[in-house]
């Protein structure tokens, strides 16, 4: 097939793509990597040592966040239009991006995409975090779960909240059909903002029988 031996083109900039990426080289390094970030809930606070002041005063339920870079631009452009083109192009390339920081963590025994409500899924016509979800589950050759956990409530829009309204917006917001018993489970979503849709949903897979959940997301925002 000769479309696979021509270099793409950089979603970003229209200049020639690298790696079969659809990212040039000078574009992908305008990305800011999330370094030095609390390993728990990944808030790209420098941490010294352990983790950040809030995740000592109280853990979260999921064991740790793997997000390895932060939602700037141009990343947010990424991010767009893996929410609103059709977004395959963008979940390849942000699962390529992710793909050194997946690869250093244990793998899963499960993938599971942090669902949407009904509603936002029909207005969107497909789940972002589930291409996502699908793209990383090739490279790291572990199932996913499209199934088996669902946005049963349609709560206030996050993005007026502050953490701990977020919290309690959310609370009882998931339900789990199915049993996860013994999975170790890696929640995959595009942006990880507050963690309280990670930490909800690392409660309701707990309480389903997973024994760790852990995070894995491309982008963190700043706070
Ligand atoms: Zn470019
Ligand atoms: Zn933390």
């Amino acid at each position: 097939m000769l479309w696979r031996l021509l270099p793409g083109r950089c979603v970003l900039c229209q200049g020639h793509g690298d790696q079969a990426m659809d990212l040039c080289r000078a574009c992908a390094a305008d990305l800011r990597p999330n370094v030095g970030a609390c390993p728990r809930c990944a808030i790209p606070t420098p941490v010294r040592e352990g983790t950040c002041p809030a995740c000592q005063v109280a853990p979260p339920p999921y064991a740790r966040a793997v997000v390895p870079y932060l939602y700037v631009p141009p990343l947010t452009r990424l991010i767009h239009g893996l929410k609103h083109g059709n977004g395959l192009i963008e979940a390849r390339i942000l699962a390529t991006l992710m793909r050194d920081a997946l690869a250093s963590d244990d793998p899963p025994n499960l993938i599971l995409p942090v669902p949407l409500t009904y509603r936002r899924r029909v207005q969107r016509g497909y789940n972002q975090a589930a291409l996502l979800a699908a793209q990383i589950a090739r490279q790291v050759g572990v199932p996913v779960a499209y199934r088996g956990l669902k946005r049963i409530r349609h709560a206030t829009p996050q993005r007026s909240l502050d953490a701990a309204a977020r919290r309690r917006n959310l609370s009882g917001a998931y339900r789990a059909y199915r049993d996860f018993s013994g999975k170790d489970i890696a929640v995959v979503d595009d942006v990880m903002t507050t963690g309280a849709t990670a930490a909800e949903i690392s409660l309701t897979l707990l309480d389903a029988g997973a024994t760790t959940v852990r995070v894995w997301a491309a982008a963190r925002t700043q706070r």
